[in-house]
């Protein structure tokens, strides 16, 4: 009795060595035990390894990999026009895939990463765009705001911080973040305000480029694991951006204007009887050149870093109109999916779509406007039917109209 009572007392963790009152508590196995705090530890190790075995890119074959012809058929079940844009995107996508798969020992070749820049208005899709290509990709995927990076010693956060999304993303398996692709939206808020290099230092523009460029041109990039700000403390996780492919997106509001002028003054060279090109002046984005952006306030070396450059049109009635029903989860089947979820069946009268697409020019709102349109219509039929005993709600274009004209539509006018 006594020898039984001294043996649980000197039960040690066998990892450790620690005595049970030591620990928070031991599980004790055939031979031995181990305490929480081992049992911690052992597991972070079992993932580790894991994560190792499972990193070489050997999961990635080229020919397993959907072909940029077959990314864009994907994109086109969501996102509606914006060609150009996605063949730029999915060939991008498909030769990252390439350099990935590089053998390292057919160096004589090296393939570099052609990270790139869409322009076009707010609400034509280049976050839609980045989000569905993430669903198919075989590698890590982040989208982040530029317009909360500021330079070191500035509120706001650091440039590295770009990384943290990825590595979170990643499960903070470093070889699996650097291979990911990072979406940086608004990449025209940190442009240089004014065209002229040499007036006075501009913090949030110019500096936050400079820091950009880092991670553009591909270098080790400290990153804080928990993002924001860097304090002293805090471990860093060293993350080479070499393979890392950067797709930058902004709206350059403006940059027609940049556009117009350049053009204008070519059409005066000698060339001038060539370049009778017509120019379609309703969309002068398509257009784009390099040097519109530096124009608009981007440093030289960062348009370098970002060799592809392409462009999203605005978007017409008649894309507005797709966009309401065509794209695989669009805005009205998302709305007849939570009515069939209450065994009701939602349909519209074809003219409703027409008038919300009147609303949506009348409003500026672009396709942004649509669903708080479509929300506004619908609204009292979302309050009352789930507590009526109906199954077919018809959605009338009388009915539409009188819905718009109840709500106050000034609060849809600044949405
Ligand atoms: P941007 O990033 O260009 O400002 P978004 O991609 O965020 O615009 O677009 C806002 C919303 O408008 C999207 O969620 C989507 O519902 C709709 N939308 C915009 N453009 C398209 C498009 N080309 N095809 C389908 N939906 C679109």
């Amino acid at each position: 009795m006594e020898e039984n009572k001294n043996s649980k007392a000197k039960r040690r963790c066998s990892f450790c060595g620690r005595t049970e009152s030591e620990v928070g508590f031991l599980i004790t196995g055939i031979n031995g035990c181990i305490c929480d705090s081992c049992a911690d530890q052992a597991y972070e190790i079992v993932q580790e390894a894991l994560r190792q075995r499972g990193n070489a890119s050997d999961d990635l074959n080229l020919k397993e990999l959907p072909k940029p012809k077959e990314i864009k058929d994907f994109l086109d079940q969501y996102v509606i026009g914006q060609d150009d844009a996605k063949r730029y995107l999915s060939v991008a996508v498909y030769n990252h895939y390439k350099r990935l798969l590089q053998p390292k020992d057919e160096a004589d070749v090296e393939i570099e990463k052609s990270n790139i820049i869409m322009v076009g208005s707010t609400g034509t899709g280049k976050t839609l765009l980045a989000r569905t290509i993430a669903k198919l990709l075989h590698v890590p995927f982040t989208i982040v705001d530029a317009t909360v990076l500021t330079e070191a010693g500035y509120v706001g956060e650091d440039i590295e911080s770009i990384l943290t999304r990825l590595l979170q993303v990643a499960d903070y398996n470093v070889a699996e973040a650097e291979r990911g692709i990072v979406f940086i939206d608004e990449i025209d808020k940190i442009a240089r305000k004014g065209d002229n290099p040499s007036i006075t230092r501009d913090v949030s523009g110019e500096g936050v480029q400079q820091g950009l460029l880092k991670l553009l041109e591909g270098s080790v990039v400290n990153v804080p694991p928990q993002g924001g700000r860097k304090h002293p403390d805090q471990k860093m996780i060293p993350v080479n951006t070499k393979n890392i492919l950067f797709i930058c997106g902004g709206a350059f509001d403006g940059i027609e204007r940049k556009i117009a002028q350049r053009l204008n003054t070519n059409v005066v060279g000698y060339n001038a009887a060539k370049e009778q090109v017509k120019i379609d002046r309703s969309n002068l984005m398509q257009y784009i050149a390099p040097q519109d952006l530096k124009a608009f306030g981007l440093i030289p070396e960062i348009i370098g870093r970002l060799p592809v450059l392409t462009y999203l049109n605005p978007l017409d009635r008649v894309a507005l109109r797709n966009i309401l029903t065509e794209p695989k989860n669009s805005i009205i089947r998302q709305y007849v999916k939570l009515f069939e979820m209450d065994g009701v069946k939602l349909e519209f009268q074809p003219e409703v779509f027409e008038y919300i697409v009147d609303k949506a020019m009348e409003y500026k709102l672009g396709a942004r406007g649509l669903r708080s349109i479509v929300e506004t219509i619908i609204m009292d039929a979302m309050f009352e039917i789930p507590s009526q005993k109906i199954d077919h709600f018809v959605v009338t274009l009388d009915y539409a109209k009188e819905q718009m004209g109840k709500a106050n539509l000034s609060r849809l006018q600044t949405a």
